[in-house]
């Protein structure tokens, strides 16, 4: 089996298992149960290494030219999650809040 490594929460620090990490949308730290999200730039390269795989698969099926271009681009979607899963394994993925840039009135004060 492989291991994941634990993700750091931004706000307090906890460990938060892989398990509940998700790539898309956002998930609460177990911890302080703040709305959490993996940082978009590891979305985007994980979204272009599984585009980039999927060519290679579908080169290595046979496919040629546009149907290679169709293939990959329709199987992509698939491979983004194993590709980031096994990417979890050997690098400890950046969280951010999920809710920043959104203004909320409990940041003004006590
Ligand atoms: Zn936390």
């Amino acid at each position: 089996m492989l291991y994941s490594q634990p993700c750091k929460c931004p706000v307090c620090d906890w460990d938060v298992p892989a398990e509940i990490v998700r790539l898309r949308g956002s998930f609460d730290c177990p911890s302080c149960g703040k709305a959490l999200k993996v940082h978009g730039i590891h979305e985007l390269v994980m979204r272009l290494i599984a585009v980039a795989l999927g060519f290679l698969l579908a080169r290595r099926a046979g496919f040629e030219s546009l149907l290679l271009f169709g293939f990959g681009l329709m199987i992509s979607p698939f491979l983004v999650v194993p590709v980031w899963r096994l990417s979890t394994v050997i690098k400890r993925q950046v969280l951010v809040p999920a809710s920043q840039g959104v203004t909320t009135l409990s940041l003004g004060g006590k």
